[in-house]
């Protein structure tokens, strides 16, 4: 039986007339019945939200990390039901599912820390007597937009640092994958956060609620995750009202191969890059630039591992590629691959997805040129191209040929060739012999079209709050 779940409003589940059906991915079944949130509870989410700032704002950092904390520990506890409520709604392996749960705990368990460092600062005066001192204070209640593909973490890498900075929220997750967010919430509920200051209102109209929700005055922030067309759109509608914006948007990362790299460990780092979650990630290896000398070793290996790859149900055992999200995620990988081969790549592996299933085996194509759509932009799905490089200089090149900046990784023995090809890359984040960046100590975000601002580590907060300077004297 198809579960019911509603939305979570000022402290309590809130149904309403309108509903819409959350499927899973892999046969369409559905799971859910969730409430449709109308215009009219949004608004009461915001309402909420801006009652209950003064409260949260003024509450101790530490009182407030220690919600977190304990909202952290209630996630790792509840770690198989989250993860096989995440599996049926985004079509995830489990074992990834789990480590999604634990990577979402991460960031509340590093927020919940940073709740009590939120300090400010004293700066030597011009005249005898008067103090220079600095805080920081929350930006007032926030918006939160998060996309389907890391349906607790993208959620928690933003709840995690407004909360510790004193922000109450407004969360409103993707159509898709709404129930990882309104667990999230039961959860926030269970160990005490107070009604108002987080609120998760589903919506099967992303357009209409999203708009309703950053237009509304009293949100002072909107931070949002997805892709980098809607994350324009925020950008320019914050602009009347200068609202503090965020945005973690789309990715095209290179991953480069030089001549010198260890192939076994540029290998395993491929496989990661590319396949967690099924290719569906921001910073999943979208264009592998492999340097000559190595260039046809490295494609055997590939295709060898990747033929290794089973794929199916996420639920089942030893499943490594579970289904593609939806209709339009397939329509797009076939259009993108049967592009690429109609203009010259040649199929190295798998074949075009055809028929309306969502599973996709994994493809490597080779001869991928750059006028190609699927060199240029985010495949977002299980899908290998592949390009050589004749030398260091046209491999940073290629790397630097587009206009995302989120993450490019790259394989060398070389230390010298490790500064020099790091600061050449233009990404806001570099793996170097690494396939896997993402952690909560460290600043997550991008350069070029690939976003504004940064989540996780110290600087995580500081988008969610304002400085303020005071000049005192006597
Ligand atoms: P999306 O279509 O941009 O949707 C993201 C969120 O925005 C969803 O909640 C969506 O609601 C909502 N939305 C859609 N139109 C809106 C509008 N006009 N105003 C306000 N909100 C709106 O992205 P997606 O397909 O879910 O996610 C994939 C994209 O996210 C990829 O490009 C990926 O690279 C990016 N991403 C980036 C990061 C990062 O950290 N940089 C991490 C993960 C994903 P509905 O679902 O109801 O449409």
């Amino acid at each position: 039986m198809a579960l019911a779940r509603t939305a979570y409003v000022d402290g309590r589940w809130v149904d309403q007339a309108q509903h819409f059906e959350v499927r899973d991915p892999f046969d369409r079944a559905v799971i859910a019945e969730v409430t449709d949130s109308s215009d009219e509870l949004v608004d009461a989410a915001v309402d909420a939200a801006a009652r209950a700032f003064p409260a949260w704002r003024t509450r101790p950092g530490p009182e407030r990390g220690k919600l977190l904390g304990q909202l952290a520990q209630r996630m790792l506890a509840d770690e198989r039901r989250l993860a096989e409520l995440c599996t049926r709604e985004n079509g995830k392996p489990t074992a990834e599912a789990a480590a999604e749960v634990r990577y979402a705990a991460s960031f509340l368990t590093w927020f919940a820390g940073e709740a009590e460092r939120i300090y400010g600062e004293t700066i030597p005066a011009t005249h005898p007597g008067q103090r220079l001192t600095v805080v920081r204070e929350p930006v007032g209640p926030c918006a939160l937009i998060t996309p389907w593909n890391f349906p607790y973490a993208m959620l928690t890498r933003k709840l995690g640092a407004a909360l510790a900075a004193g922000c109450t929220l407004v969360a409103k997750p993707a159509e898709q994958t709404p129930l990882g967010a309104l667990a999230l919430a039961e959860l926030c509920h269970e160990v005490g956060i107070p009604a108002g200051v987080v609120n998760v209102v589903p919506s099967a109209d992303g357009a209409r609620t999203g708009s309703r929700l950053i237009g509304a005055p009293q949100i002072r922030k909107v931070s949002f995750t997805g892709s980098t067309a809607v994350g324009r759109l925020i950008l320019r509608s914050c602009a009347d009202d200068i609202k503090r914006v965020s945005l973690e948007l789309g990715g095209n990362a290179p991953f480069v191969v030089f001549g010198d790299a260890d192939l076994e460990a540029a290998l395993r780092g491929a496989m990661v890059a590319k396949f967690r979650n099924t290719g569906q990630s921001c910073v999943a290896a979208n264009r592998f630039i492999l340097e000559a000398p190595i260039a046809d070793a490295f494609t055997q290996a590939l295709v060898a591992a990747v033929g290794k790859l089973k794929v199916g149900r996420g639920s089942d055992d030893g499943v490594d590629v579970g289904p593609v999200i939806d209709d339009a995620s397939v329509a797009k990988l076939g259009k993108l691959v049967g592009d690429a081969i109609a203009r010259g790549a040649r199929l190295l592996h798998g074949a075009p997805p055809a028929g309306t299933s969502h599973v996709v085996a994994p493809i490597v194509l080779a001869g991928v040129t750059p006028d190609m759509a699927i060199w240029r932009e985010e495949i977002f799905g299980p899908v290998v191209t592949l390009r050589t490089a004749a030398d260091e200089a046209d491999a940073i090149a290629q790397a630097n040929d587009t206009d995302a900046g989120l993450v490019a990784y790259f394989y060398t023995r070389d230390g010298a060739r490790q500064a020099r090809v790091a600061e050449a890359l233009e990404a806001g984040m570099i793996g170097i012999n690494e396939g896997l960046v993402s952690t909560a100590q460290a600043p997550f975000g991008g350069v070029k079209h690939s976003g504004l601002g940064r989540e996780g580590s110290r600087h995580g907060i500081e988008d969610y709050t304002n400085l303020k300077y005071m000049a005192t004297r006597g």
